[in-house]
């Protein structure tokens, strides 16, 4: 047994798969590296790769790379460059020899063996599964389960409590229970209507039950007299004799799956049947969970108190109890949060490991600009100023998420921000959602910042600089009353409105350092614009700014300070899983003397009354949204389309008023030039799908009528209201809904008695849960399957084991952390791709 000591198999094998991923990469994820592509190469390599396969990392990564070439081509770039990553990490961690060569097993040895089955891992796929069946793995993969681990992920979306075992005798109807019998007769029926199926009467030692099974004929050929079967269902009384209809069954003397137990009941889809799916679910959970590696270190999970995976695996699937059921949810549900809380605390790692600008306060500036500002600012904005200027003196990129309600007054913030870079000698961009919002923001802080003096004039020179300076002036539009010229802020918009001329000269402005504060959409940050010394960005109403994007920054040699600004108010927990990477600031307070606005919700028959009021506000100069939801054609019998409703409001309604339209299917200039027209007063109701919701601010607007309220959130409904209430006037909401379930009543309620959105969302977050809470997914954050977000221990839990780690391995690097990496990357890669 004294062999000599070898190379290390494993690691050689992972070798060559990293040199295989590093020629993709070298190609730009053509997938022509190798014949075959990289799948080609990946089956020809695990051929021979069982020493490697038995690495976790390994089997991740062949799952990451198993569709590589449907992937679109940012797709292939993450998960080609995840896996070098991981797998680099794996070959530091692997010793580079071995005492003495592993065992080989026997049958390998022999050339002459037919080539073996391919191994069983957690990357194999279904169809390559024996016991799987080709029939059922096409069915999986309807369901997005193609391997055996996204099978090991495919869990129950319910459970049949079917544990609870009686004599006949002891059932009593109404209750779910289970009995052991034997089959004493069978019939088969058929029924007049058509359809047939089969009677089954059971007994045991205390009484007879009767089982009626519908269109299951075939269960009479299948059954016989004498079979001892264990069936589950609800008891009922037929003719004085108990009864069972359609329960769950199988025969006592195979192992428990399908009553009897808790029965798991998995999301199925066509030709997928949920008996086989059950038995097939089985038997790949069975061989496989034992292969799982937990990729929690071990001291986190005894510190958390969690179950090893492999057996919360196991449970969640098959619990042998309940408690047993809850153990494995409790451990699924922190791998969930954990994992989350893992990929934005790595991402705020990243996005500050460059040092930033340190840029100190210019409390002269500061001084000019509340001078300037119409009004005192609130003790909120104040201390939010605050803590971004504490974050902008550091010489570490800024990641803050300031959250305000609608009319909290963020924009005033934002423009304190950004005189601090302004005054630092940086420049600025402030990126909004759509044109018209960037032009409003242009229009408002042009007015408010050209007139704060931020530099010293520079000496006259001559007539060089007088050209130079009216060049300016001519460029940025600086003609009106206070504006300092070269010393105060300089302010440009950047839009696709601009003409190719004005555009060029705008960029060229803003390179040359002309331009101290950039105002606009997405583009702000696209390839062709080049700051000369951009210091902050400001995102406006934006839900995400997304890894991308801040990638792109850092992809042009900018590390600038990144403010976040979103008026969708998100509960605690949310916050923490979906804005975990950005710090936050919370505008809590509505700068005083806030136009209350009267919310009512009525009924459709009550609409006329409605239209009165409108009229009545029309008449006294005032405009009126009306908004409505989007509908099915299904459902176009209740619920007007806004199309349709702007027929009859115009047509039959409001004949003599000025009516309008605006929905998602417009191009954005022309919803821009619906907008624009609105403001200008050129219509008196808008009528809108969910377009409007975002910041438009139309302070001659005093109603807004919300057609099929219950079908949006509260968040969506109260930012809706926010449209209003933005003037002088009185102003109203009118929520029409004719659903009067609990939940809506609670929810319209609501609407009506607070204003407070954090409230408002909580309330929603409670009564309908996550999915519903967005309207859609646009959060880009993996969905939760097993844990709950209002589990706020388990969270917390989560949340501080995943800092401990991420303060101690920033960039999980460390070997005992690369199972942990694979997993964090294959778990948002599947959120990315799912969302
Ligand atoms: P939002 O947070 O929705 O972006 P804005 O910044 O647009 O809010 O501010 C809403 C309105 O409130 C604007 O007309 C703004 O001038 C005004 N405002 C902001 N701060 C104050 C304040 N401290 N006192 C009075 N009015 C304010
Ligand atoms: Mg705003």
């Amino acid at each position: 047994m004294t062999a000599a000591a070898g190379a290390n198999p494993a690691r050689e094998q992972i070798i060559r798969l990293g040199h295989a991923l590093v020629a993709e990469q070298r190609r730009d994820y053509d997938d022509c590296a190798h014949a075959g592509g990289l799948a080609g190469f990946l089956a020809a390599w695990r051929a021979d790769a069982d020493a490697a396969l038995g690495h976790e990392a390994v089997r991740v990564t062949l799952v990451a790379l198993a569709e590589y070439a449907a992937l679109p081509a940012d797709g292939r770039r993450e998960r080609l460059d995840a896996a070098i990553v991981r797998l680099r990490a794996l070959v530091r961690s692997l010793p580079a020899t071995l005492a003495a060569p592993p065992p080989r097993p026997a049958r390998r040895a022999r050339a002459s063996q037919p080539a073996a089955a391919a191994p069983f891992t957690l990357a194999t796929p279904l169809d390559a599964v024996e016991s799987v069946g080709r029939q059922n793995a096409l069915a999986f993969r309807r369901l997005g389960v193609h391997t055996v681990h996204d099978l090991l992920y495919h869990l129950p979306h319910r459970y049949d409590d079917f544990s609870s075992q009686l004599p006949i005798a002891r059932l009593t109807p109404g209750a779910v229970a289970t009995v052991v019998a034997e089959v004493r007769e069978l019939r088969s029926f058929t029924m007049r209507a058509g359809g047939g199926g089969t009677e089954v009467l059971l007994a045991d030692d205390s009484g007879v039950l009767k089982a009626v099974f519908f269109r299951q004929p075939w269960l009479a050929r299948q059954l016989r007299p004498g079979m001892r079967l264990v069936v589950s269902g609800r008891v009922e009384l037929a003719f004085g004799a108990r009864q069972m209809t359609g329960p769950d069954w199988q025969q006592a003397d195979a192992e428990l799956l399908h009553a009897g137990r808790i029965v798991p009941v998995h999301p199925l889809t066509r030709g997928l049947v949920e008996r086989s799916a059950r038995s097939v679910i089985r038997q790949v959970v069975e061989r496989a969970a034992p292969l799982v590696v937990d990729h929690l270190p071990e001291a986190t999970r005894q510190r958390a108190g969690l179950v090893p995976l492999g057996e919360a695996l196991c449970h969640v699937h098959f619990p042998p109890d309940q408690a047993a059921l809850e153990r494995a949810r409790r451990r699924l549900g922190f791998d969930e949060f954990f994992l989350i809380q893992l990929g934005v605390l790595r991402r705020k790692a990243e996005w500050q490991q460059a040092s930033g600008y340190a840029i100190a306060d210019a409390p002269a500036v500061h001084r000019a600009f509340l001078q300037r500002l119409p009004f005192a600012p609130t003790r909120a904005q104040a201390r939010t100023i605050e803590e971004i200027g504490a974050d902008m003196a550091r010489p570490v990129p800024m990641a803050r998420l300031l959250q305000g309600d609608v009319g909290s007054g963020k924009t005033a913030v934002a423009a304190a921000a950004a005189l601090r870079a302004i005054a630092g000698g940086f420049q600025v961009a402030l990126m909004a959602p759509t044109e018209i919002l960037a032009e409003q923001h242009y229009r408002g802080l042009k007015g408010l910042l050209s007139g704060v003096p931020v530099r010293q004039p520079p000496p006259d020179d001559g007539v060089a600089s007088a050209e130079r300076l009216a060049e300016i002036r001519a460029l940025l539009g600086l003609a009106f009353e206070g504006d300092l010229g070269p010393a105060g802020v300089r302010v440009a918009l950047l839009t696709g409105g601009l003409g190719a001329r004005a555009r060029r000269r705008v960029l060229a402005a803003l390179a040359q350092g002309d331009i101290d504060l950039l105002i606009g959409t997405h583009a702000l940050i696209s390839e062709s614009v080049a700051y000369r010394q951009l210091g902050l960005v400001i995102v406006d109403e934006q839900h995400r700014f997304g890894v991308e994007q801040r990638q792109r920054l850092k992809d042009k040699g900018f590390n600038p300070h990144l403010l976040v600004m979103t008026a969708t108010p998100i509960p605690r927990t949310l916050t923490l899983t979906l804005h975990g990477d950005l710090d936050t600031s919370i505008l809590d307070e509505l700068p005083p003397g806030r136009q209350e606005i009267r919310t009512r919700w009525i009924r459709s028959a009550d609409r006329e009354r409605a239209y009165r009021h409108i009229r009545r506000e029309i008449a006294a100069g005032r405009q009126v949204f009306v908004i409505c939801p989007l509908v099915e054609e299904s459902e176009k019998i209740d619920l007007p389309s806004a199309e349709e409703m702007h027929q009859r409001l115009s047509q039959a309604v409001f004949p003599e008023l000025r009516v309008t339209l605006i929905h998602g299917k417009m191009a954005p200039r022309d919803k821009d030039a619906v907008m624009v027209a609105f403001r200008n007063h050129a219509f008196d109701i808008l009528v809108a799908t969910a377009v409007i919701e975002v910041g438009i601010d139309i302070p001659n607007a005093s109603t807004i009528m919300i057609e099929g309220a219950d079908r949006f959130g509260l968040a969506q409904l109260h930012q809706f209201r926010g449209r209003v209430g933005r003037g002088q006037h009185a102003s109203f909401c009118i929520l029409v809904s004719d659903r009067d379930n609990e939940v809506t009543t609670r929810r319209l309620q609501a609407m009506e008695q607070t204003r407070d959105g954090f409230r408002l969302a909580e309330i929603d977050l409670e009564l309908r849960g996550p999915g519903e809470f967005f309207g859609t997914r646009q959060s880009g954050t993996p969905d939760l399957k097993v844990a709950q977000l209002a589990d706020t221990r388990l969270l917390l839990t989560a949340q501080q084991e995943a800092r401990r780690i991420i303060e101690a391995d920033p960039t999980l690097a460390q070997p005992e952390h690369a199972a942990l990496l694979a997993r964090i990357e294959a778990f948002w890669s599947e959120g990315v791709q799912s969302g």
